[in-house]
Parts: structure tokens; sequence; C-alpha cells
């Protein structure tokens, strides 16, 4: 017997009035500017290629040199976490290998990317296995020439299928970060939008009615942000501002589609409460629900049970006999990241599977209905981790920075003084690790009011909306508190270290 798929309002999103940002006259002047982002394209294009000289010719040093200090210091953790956050997918419009991507894709012989890859696998195995599996192992991060080499490899990639293929298949379908940019774009408060209110198609259901566009947009004879004009680019990425929806997790905020849209003021840049479009989600894919999960493994897993004294003398003393051909603390790093997959995975699809029961509604359909609530749990330990950095090593990255420009002077890597005295007698828990210990405890909270309105949204009431939170309540519960902090707080000897995971 088929089961019934979640029935929504055609647009669950309020009816009060937006914010338009573009109403703003000095952005809706920038965003109409040829030079934006034009400029700032050219701007960071040339960056790129001189770290990727500094990459062959400059100092050998990883922490001297700018390809493997910009990329992997800079770029891989502090750009992108804080762009995403703030601005969702903003990165895009201005990264090096799209750039390379889009001029080589206006020579495309047009070749039709293939079905089976149009969705977000081959992104999410290349930021397992290349970003996260290989870059350790072989530590191609820390020498220079080997960063600079697997940049040009990224670049020649994109290149290539944009030579071959029509639309921006790199960036949708193959980027490593392409995944999770497009999952954690949806925290950003910002979201690009033709609709009268809310987005369209928003709810989580698989199958939600389509609204109805601007009154502009159903009368437009050119869908001029969609083609483009004689004079003006339309969107590179094929996005139809005029039905957001699911692409919003694509949209770049290149903003050119405001540009040559005709009528001033229907493409809007509608500002909503942080974290509150998690709960909008429309159409949820399982790619997501799965970027989601290798989120969490990497970043609270991973991040938890992965190093030194927190990993369990289980792990260390099989990981090396069970993956023989590679050494030793290779063995027990990649032991970590499977057995923390198979982990988030299992459980997560396990909640899924009674979530599904509880709604009657298909696995899939329930599988990728709470993924997104999981997201705070990341983004606040992320957030955290990216405060301890700034406060343990904000000096070191102003020195570098301004060495780049000639300025050379010495600052303490820890601008703002130590925070490395135990907070506790008898511990080693100081300011650094509450840093990686008590934000997730705000994340909880937020993933567990997301998880909330979600249920809410496919719920007659509050008592029901309640029942069907609760397994993952009680998930993200088990995630933060047994699998996160219990190791954390064994490492900095707050709890002693059982026997049985330690002895
Ligand atoms: S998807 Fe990847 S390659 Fe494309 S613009 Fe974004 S970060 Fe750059
Ligand atoms: S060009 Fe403007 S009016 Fe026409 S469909 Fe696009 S957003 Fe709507
Ligand atoms: S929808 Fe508009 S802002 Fe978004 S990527 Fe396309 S052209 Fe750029």
């Amino acid at each position: 017997m088929s089961q019934p798929t979640l029935k929504l309002p055609a647009n669950i999103s309020s009816a009060r009035r937006q914010i338009d940002l573009l109403a703003w006259r000095p952005l809706d002047a920038t965003a109409r500017s040829l030079f934006f982002p034009l400029g700032l394209q050219v701007a960071i294009f040339l960056l790129f290629v001189v770290a990727v000289y500094d990459g062959f010719f400059g100092s050998d040093e990883s922490g001297e040199n700018l390809i493997t200090w910009g990329a992997f210091t800079i770029f891989f953790w502090p750009v992108v976490l804080s762009s995403s956050v703030l601005l969702g997918r903003a990165w895009c419009a201005v990264c090096p290998i799209g750039t390379i991507g889009a001029v080589a894709n206006r020579f495309t012989i047009g070749l039709k990317w293939p079905r089976l890859f149009s969705n977000l696998s081959l992104s999410l195995i290349a930021f397992v296995l290349v970003l996260w599996m290989v870059r350790p192992i072989t530590g191609f991060d820390t020498v220079p020439s080997q960063t600079a080499w697997f940049f040009l490899i990224v670049a020649a990639v994109a290149a290539v299928t944009g030579l071959l293929f029509t639309g921006r298949v790199f960036c949708r379908h193959v980027c490593p970060i392409s995944a999770p940019l497009g999952v954690m774009s949806l925290v950003a408060p910002i979201s690009l939008q033709a609709a009268p209110r809310g987005e369209l198609r928003s709810g989580p259901s698989l199958e939600v009615a389509p609204a109805q566009p601007a009154a502009a947009c159903q009368e437009c004879p050119t869908q001029a942000c969609y083609r483009g004009t004689t004079d003006r680019e339309g969107c590179a990425w094929g996005l139809y501002p005029a039905v957001m929806g699911t692409m919003n997790r694509t949209c770049s905020f290149c903003l050119k589609c405001v540009k040559s849209c005709p009528t001033p003021g229907t493409i809007k840049a509608a500002l909503s409460w942080p974290l509150s479009r998690l709960w909008k989600v429309s159409q949820p894919r399982v790619g997501e629900a799965f970027s989601v999960l290798v989120l969490m493994t990497i970043f609270l897993f991973h991040m938890a049970w992965g190093h030194g004294t927190r990993t369990p003398t289980f792990i260390r003393d099989a990981a090396p006999d069970v993956i023989p051909f590679l050494s030793a603390e290779d063995a027990i790093y990649v032991s970590v990241e499977l057995i923390g997959l198979a982990t988030m995975i299992g459980l997560y699809s396990a909640v899924a599977f009674v979530s599904s029961k509880m709604l009657n509604v298909r696995y899939r359909a329930a599988f990728t209905l709470f993924a997104f609530a999981y997201l705070p749990l990341f983004i606040f330990r992320a957030l955290g981790y990216l405060l301890r950095d700034v406060l343990s090593s904000g000096g070191e990255w102003v020195t570098f920075g301004l060495s780049q420009i000639g300025v050379h002077l010495y600052l303490d890597p820890e601008l703002f003084g130590s925070f490395s005295d135990p907070i506790f007698g008898g511990t080693t828990y100081n300011v650094y690790a509450a840093l990686l210990t008590v934000p997730i405890l705000l994340g909880l909270l937020v993933a567990g009011y997301v998880a909330y309105r979600i249920a809410r949204s496919v719920a007659t009431d509050n008592g029901r909306a309640l029942r069907l939170a609760a397994p993952h309540l009680a998930l993200m519960l088990v995630i933060v508190l047994a699998l996160y902090e219990f190791p954390y707080l064994v490492g900095y000897k707050i709890i002693g270290a059982p026997g049985l995971l330690y002895g």
C-alpha cells in the first residue's frame, strides 16, 4: 500500500512584510554596478595567481607561503565558515576556480551532464575523500608546491568540465565544497527571490504545489534574469529567480539577475531571522541530508574522538592491523572517520525510520525532513572553534598578512593575552577548551528548537509536534553529550578515563 506524502500549504511562510536589502540604495547601486562582482572576481583571481606562483617559487615553509597559509589556514576555515553563515554562497560569486569554470563555459561544446551525477554525490565524495582523507594522509596541504599543484588540477578540472558541458556543472556537482556550502548557505539570513513573500515552494514536504511568483514575473516576456539580454548576462548557474525555492542553495548572490531584470524591485534580497530558513527548507534532498551527516561526522565525531588521548584504546590498537597499508597514525585517522560516518548515518537513519512511522510517510521523506535541524550543532561548534583560533593564533595571522604587503612586524600569536590557564584545579580545562565545549550546548538548544519547528510544520498541534520532534531531540542529546562532550571532558581530565574505552 503506498503511503501518503506530507501535505502542506503551498506557501507556509509568514505573510509579514520582509525586509529587502536591495531596497537600500547603496546596496542596490552596488548590485547594479558593472564592477560588481567583476572587480572582486578580478582581484581574487589575481590573488590566486600570486598564491600559486608563491607555491612554486616562494618559501618551502607552509607557515610562510601564501598558498598553504592562505588556502588551508585562512580560506578553508575562517573565510568559508563566516561567509556562508552570513551571506550563504557569496564566496562562489568571487571564487577563482568558479571564475575559471565560468570563462571556460563561454566556449562550451554543449554536452549534457549525465543525469546519474546530477546530484550532490560527486561533490560529497570529493569532500570526504580528497579534503578529509587524502589531504591529511599525504600532507599535500603542508607542502607549498603540492598545494599549488592541487589547486591547478582543480582549476583544470573546472576548465575542462566548463568546456565540455553546459551550465556550471563543476560548481553544482563536482566541487568538493559545493555540497557543504549548499547546506551551510541555509543558515544565512539572506535569500534571493522574486516572490511577493516567503520562499516559493517553501515547506519541508517533497510534494508542495508551487506558489505564484511575483506579478511582474507572471507577465514577463523576456525572463531576462534567467536568459539574459543582448547586453546583459542571465544567471550563469541556470537559476530562475521567479521560482527560486530550492535553487537558493545554489545562488551565489552575484546579482547579475538584478541587473538583467527589466522591472526594478522585483528581485529581492530578503532578510530573515538567522537560522529560520532551516525550518522552511523547500524540497530537501537526500544528498543534503548526507551533507549534514558528513559535516557532523567530521566536525563533531572526528574532532572529539580523533585526537591523541581522546581516541579510545581499542581503535588505536586495532586500526593498524585492520588497515595495514597505511601508517599507524593514518590508519587511526581513517578508522575514526569511518566509524564516525557509520555511527552518524546509522543513528540518524534509525531515528528517521521512527519519524517515518510516526508520520506515516515514505522513509525518504522523513530522512530528508529533519536533517537540517542538526546543522546548528555543527555551526555552533565551528563558530566556537573559529573564535578559539582567533584568540590563540590571531596575532600569527596578522603578522603573516602584513608580511605579504611588505610590513614586517612580529605580533604575539595570542593577540589578546593568554587564555591557557586551567579554569579548574587538577584539570587542563581552560578558555580554549570552553570554546570547544560550551557553544555546542547553545547549538543543542537551537537545534532542538529547529527540530520542533520542522515538526510543527507537519503537525496539527503543539503536543503532536513535540512528540514528532522527541526522537530527534533524544538523538541530539546523545550526539552532543555522549559522542562529543564525553571524550573532550575525558581529554581535559574533567572526568576520569573509563577503563572500558581507555584501559
Ligand atoms: S562551487 Fe566551488 S568552485 Fe564553484 S564557485 Fe563555489 S567554491 Fe568555487
Ligand atoms: S526578468 Fe525580472 S520580471 Fe522577468 S521573470 Fe525574471 S525576475 Fe521576474
Ligand atoms: S539567481 Fe541571480 S544572484 Fe543567484 S546566481 Fe543566479 S544571477 Fe546570481
